[in-house]
């Protein structure tokens, strides 16, 4: 199944991660173009794909019928041909506890376009480590989607830490057909800022010394933190700083685990939302590499009357931010520049 306008990735490039599977699947999914895709995950200690990664690649195959083959765990080369992109009512469980937040990136931006409604009920993990939390996807991620023409909500029905899993949560998507470009060179006013630590199945004591920890050494009032104690299938512990601005919000977050005090899991977290708070840019480092996709999009679909691209104002880029980029050229004719501003700050310009 190789056709002659199949877009070739090589999975070891640049980060090397799960990243460049899931953006080349929905990239794929969005142009039509088939994706043929060698050494996945190359740069992991455990190549090929996982799980989650698996997951991923059948609920690309679902939404599209898409004809695919390498859809087995550890696999280091698949291909992939979509058909048609189909809006619906979906349901995709990782039946481990790897990232549903994952899942939900690769057919996200496809469902984002398609002709009408979809409702998602995703498995799996909800907050797991290098992966975005529900809580940064319903607060920093979503938001920025719905600015650009969609109305995307989430909610999350139950927890799933690793490594017991067992986390559900419903994505409603009312799509827009077009995106729209947008420019977040800056943060606008403050709104608030708050820590919240999650605990599920362990002592609430170690959430209070989390919120404790960030409350005395960020100078702030007591009613800026909480403790919330969650029924998930194990145990879980994580720690999360919100900084919300009027034009975007960031969430900052360290996970607890064994034998790691909940004073230097505050500190992780702290470590993050100091230097993001510093640095004054709109966007973080994660949210960086996720909004590129559908700025880059916005920036490819033929729209005459809306904004196409954009451009957004960041810290350092990340690997997989420009592994990112990289991935983006592959499949969309549209110019990325990073601009290097005289603050050190980073500009990324997406357009037609
Ligand atoms: P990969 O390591 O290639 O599987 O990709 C990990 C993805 O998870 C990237 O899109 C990151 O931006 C995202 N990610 C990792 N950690 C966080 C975090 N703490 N908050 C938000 N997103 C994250």
């Amino acid at each position: 199944m190789t056709s002659h306008n199949t877009i070739d990735i090589d999975g070891s490039q640049g980060e090397g991660g799960g990243q460049i599977v899931r953006s080349s699947l929905a990239l794929s999914l969005v142009t039509g173009k088939p994706v043929s895709i060698e050494n996945i995950r190359a740069g992991r200690n455990k190549p090929g794909l996982m799980r989650q990664h698996l997951t991923a690649l059948n609920a690309a195959i679902e939404i599209s019928s898409a004809t695919a083959s390498g859809n087995a765990v550890g696999v280091r080369s698949l291909q992939f041909e979509p058909d048609e992109v189909r809006a619906g009512d979906y349901h995709f469980s990782v039946g481990t506890a790897g990232s549903a937040t994952l899942v939900l990136q690769t057919v996200l931006p496809a469902l984002l376009l398609a002709k009408s409604s979809s409702r998602l009920t995703l498995e799996g993990g909800t907050h797991n480590q290098w992966a975005p939390p529900f809580d940064f996807l319903q607060r920093a991620f979503l938001p920025v989607i719905n600015r650009m023409g969609p109305r995307v909500s989430a909610s999350l029905e139950r927890h799933g830490f690793y490594p017991a899993g067992g986390g559900r949560f419903v994505v409603e998507i009312e799509p827009a057909q077009q995106l729209t470009g947008f420019d977040l060179l800056e943060r606008g006013k403050d709104v608030s800022r708050r820590v919240t630590a999650l605990i599920s199945n362990l002592p609430r004591q170690i959430g209070e010394r989390e919120v404790e920890k960030v409350l005395t050494r960020m100078n702030w009032h007591a009613t800026n933190g909480h403790v919330q104690e969650v029924a998930a299938h194990g145990p879980g512990n994580v720690v999360f700083i919100e900084i919300e601005s009027e034009h975007v919000t960031e969430v900052c977050t360290a996970f607890g685990r064994m034998g790691v005090k909940a004073e230097h899991v505050a500190r992780e977290a702290m470590r993050e939302a100091v230097n993001y708070l510093k640095s004054n840019v709109p966007v973080g480092t994660y949210l960086a590499d996720q909004i590129m996709l559908p700025l880059g999009i916005s920036a490819w679909q033929q729209n005459e009357t809306k904004q196409r691209g954009g451009s957004f104002c960041t810290l350092p880029l990340s690997r997989h931010a420009l592994t990112h980029i990289e991935i983006l050229k592959h499949f969309l004719d549209i110019s990325i520049e990073v601009v290097k501003t005289e603050e050190g700050h980073t500009v990324v310009k997406i357009s037609p």
